[in-house]
C-alpha cells in the first residue's frame, strides 16, 4: 500500500486575523512555520538539550505495577549471573570463579531514551538516507490517500492539532509502513493551480445550474464588512442581549376572525417578543402558528412605568424595566398564546384576564400598524418554528433580518426591508435612526422610541447564544444583501445519498452530518473581502445583469492558472473577458465578491486529489476534528456531489477535543493549555516540565479513545513516560540477549523447539493478529492496551523471567539458550515493527541496535525499520494443539498460585530467593495430575524452571499431600481444573555456586565440587548443542 498525506496550508484558518493580503502572506509564512515546527512531532526537530549519558547494562526490573505476585526477578535473585550484572562489589567472593562462564546481556540500546537528543538524530538519519523515497520505490501495493484538511477552526488548539497530525501519521505509517507525509510539498490554496481548480469547480456548478444570485438575509459581520457562513461563526458564552416585549395595535381583522371577539377590536393589539429590537424598523409582519390556540387578554393592574425590578437578586444584568405599553389606553387587550398567559402575567407583573380564545389560523390576514412608522402590516402564518417555549407565541417578522422570517416573507410577498449598511449602521430608510449602530446606540434608540410611543411592554437583559465573527470575535447580524448562493436544495438528495455511501467512524458522525445537510439552507458562497479567490462574474454597467458563461469562466480560469487570482484585480476588464466580449468590454465591470473560504478548502479534492498524478479521487480517508462535520467535511461533500455526483472520500474519521486532566476545556484564560513542543522538548524548567520526546506524546495519542474528547496533563504524561520506559525495557531485554546470536546459523527449527518456546510463539502470533486488526480498524487504543499487556506484563512476568536462567547460565551455545534466542529474535522482529507506526523513533533506535543483520526477501540487508515491512506471522506458530494450549494455560494459573505460597514462605524467612525453595504440587483433577507427573524432566520445560524454584515434586493425591509435614501450603480452585494444593519447603541439596539452583548433586563432581549437574555439564561439555536430548511434550 502506498500512503500519502497531502497537507494543507491554507488561508481558511481562523488564526488569520488579518484582512490585508500582505499581512496575510506574512501570517501564512508564519503559519507554515508553525506547521513545520509542529511537524517536529513527526519528522524534524532540532535537538538542543545535551545530557550526560548514563550507561546501564541491566535490563529494567520487571516489576510491573498492578502485579503484586512473587514473579519479579528482583526478588527472585539470579545467582552469580545477576551479581555480575549488578556489578556487585562482592565479586571476589561467591561465584567469582565462574564469572566468565556467564552470558551477560549486552547492547548499546540505552534504557534511557534521551529522546530530546536521540529523536532528532534519528530524524536526521531518515532525512539523509531518504528512507521515505526508498520505501516509496519499493511499494508494490495500491495507493492509499489520506487527504489532510484545514487546521482547526478555532480556539487554542496546539495540542488538538498534534492529536490530529499524529493520528494521521499512525495511519500512514501503518498503511505503507513508513511513508511520512510529503511535508515538503504541501498544497497551498494560495497557489495559482489550486485557485484555477477551484474556479473550475465553481464553473461546473454554474453550468449545472447550482449557482444563483439573490437577495437574502445572511450572517453579516459589521466588523469585517462581509457575509459569513455558518462555519465562520462562533457562539461564545455569556452574550447578553436586550430583549423586549412590545404591542402592535390591530387595525383590521381577517375574514376568519371570530365574531364574538370583534368587540375588543378598537383597543386590541398583538404582543411580540424579540432579542433584536433594532430589527423593529424592518418589521413587515407578525407570524403566528396556525395550530396554536391564542387568547385575547385584558391587562389589569400594570406596574408603574419605568419601574426597575431585580429578579436575579444580584442586581445588574437581570434587571427588568416595565414599559409604558402596559398603560396604553389604545391597547388594553392583547393577543398572546393561551399557554403563555400565566408565564406572561408573572413576567409583566400584571393580571391578565382571558376574554376569549381563537386559533392562530383565525388571526391570519389581520392587520396592525407598525409601532414606529406609518405603515400597515399583516398577521401571517409562519411555520413550526413558532412555539410556546418562550416569548408570546407571536413572532415579529423582518424578512430582511432572519432566515425563517425570509421564508415566511416569501410566502406572503412581504417587503424585505434591510435598512442597515455594511458597517452595521442604520440607513436613511430607517428614518430618525439613520447613522446609528444597530449593535450599539441604534438598538437602544429603537427601544426608547417604542417606549415613547407606548408600545414597549417590558425590557429585560437576556443571556443567550449569539453568533460572533470567528476572526474579529465581534457580534454579527442577519442582514439581506445581494449574494451568490449554491443551491443546496438542488442536490441535497444526492448529498444525502453520498453520505450514506461513506464509512463514518465513529458511526454517530453519519447522523450528525446527515442532520446538518438535510436541515441546511442554500449556501451563501460570496464574500465581500479584499482577499481570496474572486467570483468570476462581470456585471453590465447599465442593467446590472451578471455575465458568467462557460467561455468567460474558462478564460478567467486560465488567466488565474498563469498569473494567480490577483490578476482579477489588476488586469483591465477587456483582458479578463474572452475574445468575443472584448469589443463590449466598456459595458462591463468586474464583480468585487470573493469566495467563501470553505469553498476554497472544500475544493481541495479537485485541486489536489484530482490534479496530482500520484494521488487519486476519492480519497481513502479524511480525518479531522468532529467540528468539521459542519466545516470541511461538509463543504467538500457539497462541492464534490454538485460536480462529481459523489463524496470525495470513502471513509471519514473524526476525533474529539483535548481537555485537561480534570476534563476542562483548554484555554489561555484557564492557563491549562499544553504545548506539544514543551511536551517534546521540555519547558524552561526541565525539572517541572521534562522533555518527554515525540514518542511519549505519540504514545498518549495511541492510548486515548480519540473518537470522543480526550484528556492530557502532567500526571497522564508521566504515566505515558513510565509505559514508554517499560516498552523500551522490553526491547532492551530482547536486544541485549541476542548479542551473539546469528539467525542463519543458530535458529532452532520450529519442530525442535521446547514446549515453552512453542507456547511463547503461539501467544506472539495471537497478539500480533490482534495488533494488526486494531491498526486496520484505526482502534489505536486497542493497540496500546495489547502492547502494554503483552510486552510489559505478560513477557516480563513470565517468559523473560524464566528465560534468564538459560540465557545467562545455560551455556552460550547450548540448545536451551539458542531456542530461547530463536523465540526472542521472533519477538524482537515482530514487536519492533508493531510499535513502529506509533513509536517510530524508539523502533528505529532499536533497529539500529539489532545485533544481527535482518535480510529482506531479495537477500539485501534491511537497514531501517520502515524498510522491513509489516511482520508476517509464520503459520506454524499457530499450530499448537488445543490440548496443549489448555495445559499451558493451566500451568500459568498454577504458577500464579505457587507464587503466592512462595511469597508467604519468603515473608516468613523460610526462603530468600525462590531458588531456595522446593515446590510440592497436587491436584484433585486426575487428568491434570497425570499430565503433571508425565511432564518432562528436561530443560527448559521442566516445572522447576517454569516456577523458578530448585525442585518440584508432584504428590499423587491431595489427601497424601495434606499428611506431609509442610509449613507453607495453600489450596486453590483452578478455573475449570478443580482444586490445587501447593506446598513450599526448603530446596533439597546444596546451592550451586554458579547458578544458585539447589541440587543434591552439588559436591559430587571432584573437579567442580561447588557446581550442580547442569552447570558441570555446561562447563565441561562447553559448546555442545544438545538437539537430540531435547524432549518435546
Ligand atoms: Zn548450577
Amino acid at each position: 500500500m502506498d500512503a500519502r498525506v497531502a497537507s494543507l496550508c491554507c488561508r481558511s484558518i481562523s488564526c488569520c486575523a488579518s484582512h490585508h493580503p500582505s499581512q496575510f502572506l506574512c501570517w501564512n509564512a508564519d503559519g507554515h512555520f508553525r506547521l513545520r515546527s509542529l511537524n517536529s512531532l513527526l519528522i524534524y526537530k532540532d535537538g538542543r538539550v545535551s545530557r550526560s549519558k548514563s550507561f546501564q547494562l541491566l535490563p529494567v526490573a520487571w516489576c510491573s505495577s498492578g502485579f503484586s505476585d512473587f514473579g519479579t526477578s528482583k526478588r527472585r535473585g539470579r545467582g552469580p549471573s545477576m551479581r555480575a550484572i549488578n556489578g556487585d562489589k562482592e565479586k571476589d567472593k561467591e561465584g567469582a570463579k565462574y564469572k566468565d562462564t556467564v552470558d551477560l546481556p549486552q547492547t548499546g540500546f540505552n534504557l534511557r531514551a534521551n529522546s530530546v537528543v536521540r529523536e532528532p538524530e534519528i530524524q536526521k538519519m531518515w532525512e539523509e538516507t531518504k528512507i521515505m523515497d526508498r520505501v516509496s520505490e519499493k511499494n508494490d501495493g495500491g495507493t492509499f490517500v489520506l487527504h489532510d484538511g484545514p487546521p482547526y477552526a478555532n480556539g487554542d488548539l496546539h495540542i488538538g492539532h498534534a492529536l490530529n497530525k499524529i493520528l494521521k501519521d499512525f495511519i500512514n505509517r501503518f498503511q505503507r509502513y513508513g511513508v511520512w507525509a510529503d511535508w515538503n510539498n504541501p498544497y497551498l490554496t494560495l497557489k495559482p493551480e489550486y485557485e484555477a481548480a477551484q474556479i473550475e469547480v465553481f464553473g461546473q456548478m454554474v453550468l449545472k445550474g447550482h449557482i444563483y444570485r439573490g437577495k437574502k438575509p445572511v450572517h453579516w459581520s459589521p466588523s469585517s464588512r462581509t457575509a459569513l457562513a455558518e462555519a465562520e461563526l462562533e457562539y461564545p458564552e455569556g452574550h447578553t442581549s436586550i430583549s423586549i416585549y412590545a404591542a402592535f395595535k390591530i387595525v383590521d381583522v381577517g375574514e376568519s376572525f371570530p365574531e364574538n371577539l370583534k368587540m375588543f377590536l378598537p383597543r386590541l393589539g398583538v404582543a411580540i417578543w424579540t432579542t433584536t429590537p433594532w430589527t423593529i424598523p424592518a418589521n413587515a409582519g407578525v407570524a403566528v402558528n396556525d395550530k396554536l390556540v391564542y387568547a385575547v387578554v385584558q391587562v389589569h393592574e400594570p406596574p408603574e412605568t419605568g419601574l426597575v425590578e431585580d429578579r436575579s437578586g444580584k442586581g445588574g444584568k437581570n434587571n427588568i424595566k416595565f414599559g409604558s405599553g402596559l398603560h396604553n389606553p389604545d391597547i388594553q387587550y392583547l393577543v398572546v398564546a393561551l399557554d403563555l398567559v400565566e408565564a406572561l402575567q408573572s413576567k409583566w407583573h400584571v393580571k391578565l384576564e382571558v376574554k376569549g380564545t381563537l386559533l392562530g389560523s383565525e388571526l391570519e390576514h389581520s392587520r396592525y400598524t407598525h409601532p414606529l412608522f406609518q405603515r400597515e402590516c399583516p398577521v401571517v402564518v409562519g411555520g413550526n418554528y413558532i412555539t410556546t417555549e418562550s416569548g408570546t407565541g407571536l413572532v415579529h417578522t423582518a424578512p430582511g433580518h432572519g432566515q425563517e422570517d425570509y421564508v415566511t416573507g416569501q410566502k406572503y410577498n412581504l417587503p424585505m426591508f434591510s435598512p442597515v449598511d455594511d458597517e452595521g449602521n442604520f440607513t436613511v430608510e430607517a428614518g430618525d435612526f439613520q447613522g446609528m449602530s444597530v449593535l450599539g446606540d441604534g438598538n437602544m434608540a429603537v427601544v426608547e422610541a417604542l417606549q415613547k410611543a407606548s408600545h414597549l411592554l417590558l425590557q429585560e437583559a437576556y443571556v443567550h447564544k449569539y453568533p460572533y465573527d470567528w476572526r474579529t470575535k465581534k457580534p454579527t447580524i442577519f442582514r439581506a444583501t445581494e449574494q451568490w448562493f449554491a443551491s443546496v436544495e438542488g442536490f441535497k438528495e444526492a448529498a444525502l445519498n453520498a453520505i450514506a455511501d461513506v464509512d463514518w467512524f465513529p458511526p454517530q458522525g453519519e447522523n450528525r452530518i446527515t442532520a446538518m445537510v438535510s436541515g441546511r439552507s442554500d449556501w451563501c458562497i460570496s464574500r465581500q473581502r479584499t482577499w481570496g479567490v474572486p467570483i468570476p462574474v462581470f456585471y453590465n454597467v447599465n442593467t446590472g445583469e451578471p455575465l458568467m458563461t462557460q467561455e468567460t469562466i474558462s478564460h478567467v480560469q486560465e488567466i488565474i492558472r498563469q498569473k494567480g487570482s490577483d490578476a482579477w484585480w489588476y488586469l483591465e476588464v477587456q483582458d479578463l473577458l474572452p475574445e468575443e466580449f472584448r469589443k463590449e468590454a466598456d459595458q462591463y465591470i468586474r464583480g468585487n465578491d470573493t469566495m467563501d473560504v470553505w469553498f476554497d478548502s472544500g475544493s481541495s479534492w479537485a485541486a489536489v486529489l484530482k490534479t496530482r498524478k500520484d494521488l487519486k479521487w476519492p480519497a481513502d480517508v479524511y480525518l479531522e476534528g468532529s467540528d468539521q462535520h459542519r466545516g470541511w467535511f461538509q463543504s467538500s461533500l457539497l462541492t464534490s456531489v454538485a460536480v462529481q455526483g459523489s463524496a470525495p472520500y470513502k471513509k471519514v474519521l473524526t476525533h474529539g477535543f483535548v481537555l485537561d486532566e480534570r476534563g476542562l476545556k483548554m484555554s489561555k484564560s484557564n492557563g491549562n493549555g499544553i504545548d506539544p513542543e514543551v511536551v517534546i522538548e521540555g519547558g524552561k524548567n526541565q525539572k517541572e516540565a521534562p522533555g518527554y520526546g515525540a514518542d511519549v506524546l505519540r504514545l498518549w495519542v495511541a492510548s486515548v479513545d480519540y473518537t470522543g474528547d480526550v484528556m492530557i496533563g502532567d500526571r497522564i504524561l508521566k504515566q505515558m513516560s513510565d509505559i514508554y520506559r517499560k516498552l523500551r525495557g522490553t526491547l532492551r531485554f530482547l536486544l541485549s540477549n541476542l548479542h551473539n546470536f546469528n539467525p542463519e546459523l543458530d535458529t532452532i527449527q520450529y519442530e525442535n523447539l521446547p514446549m515453552i518456546d512453542k507456547y511463547a510463539l503461539f501467544q506472539l502470533a495471537n497478539v500480533m493478529d490482534e495488533i494488526t486488526e486494531s491498526y486496520r480498524c484505526y482502534h489505536f487504543y486497542k493497540f496500546y492496551q495489547l502492547i502494554q499487556k503483552f510486552a510489559v506484563v505478560d513477557l516480563s512476568n513470565f517468559y523473560f523471567d524464566t528465560a534468564k536462567d538459560r540465557l545467562y547460565v545455560g551455556g552460550t551455545k547450548n540448545f536451551t539458550r539458542r531456542s530461547c534466542q530463536t523465540v526472542l529474535a521472533a519477538h524482537l522482529l515482530c514487536l519492533v515493527r508493531a510499535i513502529a507506526p506509533v513509536l517510530p523513533h524508539m523502533a528505529e533506535d532499536a533497529w539500529q541496535h539489532l545485533p544481527f543483520s535482518h535480510l529482506l526477501k531479495d537477500g539485501s540487508k534491511c537497514d531501517y525499520v520502515f524498510e522491513s515491512g509489516w511482520p508476517l506471522i509464520e503459520d506454524q506458530w499457530r499450530s499448537l494443539s488445543a490440548d496443549n494450549v489448555e495445559y499451558w494455560k493451566a500451568l500459568m494459573q498454577i504458577r500464579t498460585e505457587v507464587n503466592k505460597v512462595l511469597e508467604t514462605a519468603r515473608g516468613a524467612k523460610l526462603i530468600g530467593a525462590s531458588l531456595d525453595a522446593k515446590v510440592l504440587l497436587s491436584t484433585a483433577n486426575e487428568a491434570l495430575l497425570s499430565r503433571l507427573i508425565q511432564h518432562t524432566k528436561e530443560d527448559p520445560d521442566k516445572l522447576c524452571r517454569i516456577f523458578i524454584t530448585s525442585q518440584v515434586e508432584i504428590i499423587r493425591s491431595i489427601e497424601e499431600a495434606k499428611s506431609l509435614d509442610i509449613n507453607y501450603t495453600g489450596i486453590y480452585n483452578l478455573e475449570g481444573q478443580g482444586d490445587l494444593w501447593v506446598g513450599v519447603s526448603k530446596a533439597d541439596g546444596s546451592k550451586c555456586e554458579r547458578c544458585w539452583n539447589y541440587s543434591p548433586k552439588v559436591g559430587f563432581f571432584p573437579n567442580h565440587p561447588s557446581l550442580c549437574e547442569r552447570c558441570h555439564s555446561v562447563i565441561c561439555e562447553g559448546a555442545e548443542i544438545k538437539y537430540q536430548t531435547a524432549t518435546v511434550v
